[in-house]
């Protein structure tokens, strides 16, 4: 009895103990974040298209974050930077649109068991459930005019497109590994009201480093989620769903996102839009990472400009050797010390 007692305590404490290194974990340093679907870039081995994905590399996990548009595109791009998808800890779909989801089939069908985070939707394409209880009855109608003769399972199962793929539904921003939050939003906007999506906050020791879809409940809000979890926000890249927007709305979203947000650094790419890349270069400098198909970004210290993939041009090589002194400026310091 006294033993029990006692084991019921330690467990509690055990419990208490990993909550607390739970909320308090930042993920490890360094890592990177490989851009394998979208519609610019200059890699000539891989294929444009409208649609996003990446992998991201981080806190000792390997995450495909979306899945682009085209499973035949997504593929030719995956193997074109030699890149394992049987080597997953899991993907996140950000949204059920097709441009960010057309590609499962191709990772469904090298690495069938796979983990998939996705919104939880009612009735949506991942699958989902609900309890019987949800639509009213009426006991007088005869039983073969009533949803299941009137004896409905408790629990009612609705399909996916991906019958055999391991969904694992978010209904709210959940911290699912140590430092790896994944962000629930839903846009109230005309055209995509009520449409959930999810975005992934990456906590490392330099910052939150925040991977969105497409933005659609806006990419102000999500910042704004995600700077509660970490207000350092070290990078902030994907697709901020400005393709369409006037010139004011662009200047003010760009504006809180540099001032009220204080975003270190910003890889725009997917649904961000043309004259979007044009004012965030403008008024991220040396701190905007050119994000098309193919690159890879460093994630850490010094994500700003670093990446591989893209032939550097002029302008980058200014970039690295200011990196690079930089770097040099820390370790001698780091050695004086
Ligand atoms: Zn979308
Ligand atoms: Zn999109």
């Amino acid at each position: 009895m006294k033993l029990r007692k006692w084991s019921l305590i330690a467990a509690g404490l055990v419990g208490l103990v990993f909550a607390g290194t739970t909320a308090a974990t930042a993920a490890e340093p360094g890592g990177q974040t490989t851009i394998l679907y979208d519609a610019f870039g200059s890699d000539p081995e891989m294929t444009k298209d409208w649609g996003f994905s990446a992998l991201v590399e981080v806190a000792g996990k390997r995450i495909l974050f979306d899945t682009g548009n085209n499973a035949a595109i997504f593929e030719k791009n995956v193997k074109a930077k030699g890149i394992d998808l049987t080597k997953l800890d899991f993907v996140v779909l950000s949204h059920r649109h097709s441009d960010h989801m057309a590609g499962l089939s191709y990772v469904l069908s090298v690495n069938p068991a796979v983990k998939i985070y996705a919104p939880k939707e009612g009735f949506g394409i991942y699958g989902s459930s609900l309890p019987s209880a949800f639509y009213r009855k009426d006991q007088s109608l005869p039983e073969d005019m009533r949803y299941f003769d009137g004896k409905p399972p408790e629990i009612m199962q609705f399909g996916a497109a991906w019958p055999d793929a391991h969904f694992e539904p978010i209904d709210q921003t959940t911290e699912i590994a140590p430092g790896i939050t994944l962000i629930a939003l839903i846009s109230d906007l005309p055209g995509t009201r009520e449409l959930k999506e999810l975005s992934l906050a990456v906590n490392t020791p330099d910052g939150l480093v925040l991977v969105v879809g497409c933005s659609h409940p806006g990419i102000e809000r999500i910042v704004e989620a995600a700077s509660a979890i970490n207000p350092k926000i070290n990078l902030v890249a994907g697709g901020f769903h400005l393709v369409v927007a006037t010139d004011d709305a662009i200047a003010k979203i760009v504006a809180a996102l540099k001032n009220k947000f204080k975003v270190e650094n910003i890889a725009p790419g997917h649904c961000t839009g043309e004259p979007t890349f044009a004012a965030l270069k403008e008024a991220f400098g040396v701190r905007y990472v050119h994000a098309g198909l193919g690159s890879s970004i460093a994630l850490g210290p010094n994500a700003s400009g670093v990446r591989r993939g893209d032939g550097p041009t002029f302008d980058d090589l200014a970039i690295y050797r200011k990196l690079a002194s930089h770097a040099r400026h820390q370790i001698e310091g780091r050695k004086n010390r």
